[in-house]
C-alpha cells in the first residue's frame, strides 16, 4: 500500500523505519502481522486503508518504553492522574497516543483514537477502532487456543469479533487474578446491553 492521503508526513516505508526503531524486534514483527489482520478487516468492513495501515503500525509504538517515560508523559500532556495507578497496559495505548503524536507528527483523531481504545476498547468504538483492536488479536503470530475462532468470527462479523474478544480478555483477566481496568468492564456492559 502507498501512502497518498499523508496521514503520516512520509511514506510507508519512513514509517517502518520508525516503528522498528521504536521497539524490540519481536514486537515489530507483531506489528506487521497487526496491518497485515488490520487491511483485510479494513477491506471488508468500508475502512480506508491507508488509516488502517498506518493506525496498526503505530499501535504499539511506545510498548517498549518506560514506565518513567510514561508517568513523565502523563504529567507533561497533563492527562488524568488516574492513570498513574495503573500499568503499562493501559499507558502504551492512552498514553502512547500523545507521544506518537509528537515524535510521528500523525494529527489525525481517528487514528489516535484507535491507538487510544486498542486495549481495552470504549463504550462507543468507530469502525477503525474495531479493526484495529480486533486485528490485534488475530494477527497471523498470535497463537492462542481461541484464536482459530476469533479468526473465524472477524471474517463475518466485525462487531461479534469484538464481544468475543472482549469477554475472551475478560474471562482470561479473572481467571488470572489479575486487575480489570474499568474502561474494559465499560466496553462488556455496552455488550452484553446490545445483545
Ligand atoms: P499487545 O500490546 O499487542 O500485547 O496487546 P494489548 O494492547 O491488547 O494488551 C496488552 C496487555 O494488556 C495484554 O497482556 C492484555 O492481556 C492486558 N490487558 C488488557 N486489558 C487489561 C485489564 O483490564 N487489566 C490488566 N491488568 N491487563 C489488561
Ligand atoms: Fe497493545
Ligand atoms: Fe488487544
Ligand atoms: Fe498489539
Amino acid at each position: 500500500i502507498e501512502y497518498q492521503q499523508h496521514y503520516f508526513p512520509g511514506s510507508r516505508q519512513e514509517l517502518l523505519q520508525a516503528v522498528k526503531k521504536s521497539v524490540k524486534a519481536k514486537r515489530y514483527q507483531h506489528i506487521l502481522g497487526v496491518e497485515q489482520a488490520a487491511l483485510a478487516l479494513a477491506a471488508a468492513n468500508q475502512v480506508d486503508l491507508e488509516q488502517a495501515s498506518v493506525a496498526a503500525l503505530v499501535h504499539d509504538y511506545t510498548k517498549n518504553r518506560s514506565d518513567d517515560e510514561f508517568k513523565q508523559a502523563i504529567k507533561q500532556y497533563k492527562l488524568d492522574p488516574d492513570l498513574l495507578n495503573w500499568g503499562n497496559f493501559i499507558w502504551h495505548g492512552v498514553v502512547g497516543a500523545e507521544i506518537i503524536k509528537t515524535e510521528l507528527k500523525i494529527t489525525d483523531t481517528a487514528i489516535l483514537n484507535a491507538v487510544r481504545r486498542h486495549t481495552v476498547g470504549a463504550k462507543t468504538m468507530t469502525t477503525l477502532d474495531k479493526v484495529i483492536y480486533v486485528a490485534d488479536f488475530i494477527e497471523p503470530g498470535r497463537d492462542f487456543p481461541d484464536v482459530a475462532m476469533a479468526r473465524a468470527i472477524a471474517k463475518s462479523d466485525l462487531d461479534q469479533a469484538v464481544a468475543f474478544e472482549t469477554k475472551h480478555t475478560l474471562n482470561y483477566l479473572l481467571n488470572a487474578s489479575q486487575t480489570i481496568y474499568p474502561g474494559a468492564m465499560d466496553l462488556y456492559n455496552q455488550l452484553v446491553v446490545k445483545n
